[in-house]
């Protein structure tokens, strides 16, 4: 069998972690067995859908390194084939029209609540063969089977039966003609002959009714894989986290789409206990029958994790472009600055993200606003200022400004003074960078560059003086 997988959001927000993750084992699955990975965009439901969800779904999926093989088919560019397909079923007799009013059904509902019964459609117009009295106002529904179950072999949840006496006369066309939901979504992975349908399980009770319609329409039933949902550690249904689970919205916290990846693919599916996968690995690893039947849980700490992980993993051209970005979008100056591959050479093993990259190497790319208050009152004190002003000269002497003579000229300077190294690279680190944490002393200076070095060192001695002054 050819292996084609669908990936069907519906363009009403953004791309969240839950579609991401469903969107990641669709194309997982379809690159493990050589198929294909369809993209559709349900968009039927034209109040709700906007075209700034579909962008943020294509960025959040052409980021995440998701390629899709066929589409984006959108959906509300179908309304032709889906009318045809309407039409089809209604000449035999597996569709009818259905008249009856919203008052009608809202006192049928009522009444069956009341008698604890679920609420469903009771057939009225089903067996008339007439026209509808009210052709305008009639919709289209689905004559369901009466008696018998419907079975799925879920290739996760494993075997559910559901018996046809619980299922509604879907309605599959609303009184303006418009398709509904669970009849386009049919009527496209028929057309589009998708093999494995893997999606949300939120979505368990439509699938009986939509293999039903699948049989109506004459068509192979797919496999079905409904994932389990995903939760927030305080317990939340991801799904429910207002904004916080945007996937570009990751992005811009400074996470690598590799380290998103490897979290997403752990979310529900596992190889051993291993946590971390390259692409490579993912594709080659991945199965439908590890994937978990139990909720899991969206780990952020784990994420962050990984995404030092990946950051030090990186090679320095893939850090660049974002690195930059994010220096921008922080008001700083790449220009202003060291060449950004030292700055990532540099940083890479202290930052978490490139958000945090790009704030502990502010101080190289601007000039210094202050200094941090603890770390001034700790080391800019008379006491340095000796240590300060000889280290300034020799700085200033040195033929090549890289950090092996650097660091011997700052270790050097340490020595002749007799203070051990931290006395003096502790000034000058607060002198160079306003705190007192930074990267080792040499790369300090080699970020900072001479001529800032210098003006930086001459400003804390001032500093030291005037605090001397007043003391
Ligand atoms: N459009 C649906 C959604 O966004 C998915 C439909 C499907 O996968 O069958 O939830």
């Amino acid at each position: 069998m050819t292996v084609r997988t669908r990936f069907a959001p519906s363009p009403t927000g953004d791309l969240h972690v839950g579609g991401a993750r469903t969107a990641l084992f669709c194309w997982l699955f379809a690159r493990r067995h050589g198929g294909s990975f369809v993209l559709r965009i349900e968009d039927t439901d034209r109040a709700r859908s906007t075209e700034a969800s579909v962008e943020s779904i294509l960025q959040g999926l052409a980021w995440l390194g998701l390629d899709w093989d066929e589409g984006p088919i959108f959906q509300s560019r179908r309304l032709a084939r889906y009318r045809e397909q309407l039409r089809r079923l209604l000449e035999s007799g597996d569709a009818y029209h259905c008249d009856c009013s919203r008052e009608r059904l809202a006192a049928l509902r009522e009444s069956q609540r009341a008698r604890g019964e679920k609420p469903r459609y009771d057939g009225r117009c089903r067996e008339r063969r007439a026209a509808p009295r009210n052709g305008d106002a009639a919709v289209l529904r689905f004559r369901n089977p009466l008696a018998g179950e419907v079975v799925v072999e879920d290739a996760v949840k494993g075997r559910m039966s559901f018996a046809n006496a619980e299922l509604d006369d879907l309605v599959i066309a609303r009184a303006d003609g418009a398709p509904t939901y669970n009849f386009t979504v049919v009527v496209d992975d028929l057309d589009f002959g998708i093999s494995h349908v893997i999606r949300g399980d939120d979505h368990v009770n439509n699938t009986p009714r939509q293999i039903n319609l699948l049989h109506a329409l004459g068509g192979e039933v797919p496999v079905y894989a409904h994932l389990p949902m995903i939760f927030a550690s305080d317990g939340r249904r991801m799904a429910k986290r207002e904004g916080a689970d945007a996937v570009t919205g990751f992005r811009d916290a400074g996470y690598l789409p590799e380290a998103l990846v490897n979290h997403l693919a752990r979310l529900g599916w596992s190889h051993g206990d291993r946590e971390l996968f390259s692409r490579e690995e993912l594709i080659r690893l991945f199965d439908l029958a590890a994937v978990h039947r139990s909720a899991s849980i969206f780990d952020f700490e784990k994420l962050r994790w990984l995404n030092q992980h990946y950051i030090r993993q990186a090679k320095v051209e893939t850090l660049r472009e974002p690195f930059v970005r994010e220096l921008r979008r922080q008001g700083l100056d790449p220009g202003q600055g060291p060449d950004v591959d030292t700055a990532i050479e540099v940083q890479r093993d202290r930052a978490g993200t490139l958000v945090d990259m790009a704030g502990k190497s502010a101080f190289a790319y601007r000039d210094l606003r202050g200094y941090d208050e603890r770390a001034a009152g700790k080391h800019l004190r008379p006491a340095a200022l000796e240590a300060l002003l000889t280290v300034r000269e020799r700085l200033a002497a040195l033929a090549v400004w890289e950090a092996a003579p650097l660091h011997e000229a700052v270790a050097g300077c340490a020595e002749a003074l007799g203070l051990q190294l931290g006395r003096l690279a502790q000034p000058l680190r607060v002198a160079l960078t306003g705190s007192a944490a930074s990267p080792s002393i040499e790369k300090t200076l080699v970020l900072v560059g001479r001529p800032r070095a210098l003006a930086r060192i001459d400003a804390a001695c001032d500093h030291v003086r005037r605090r001397a002054a007043r003391s």
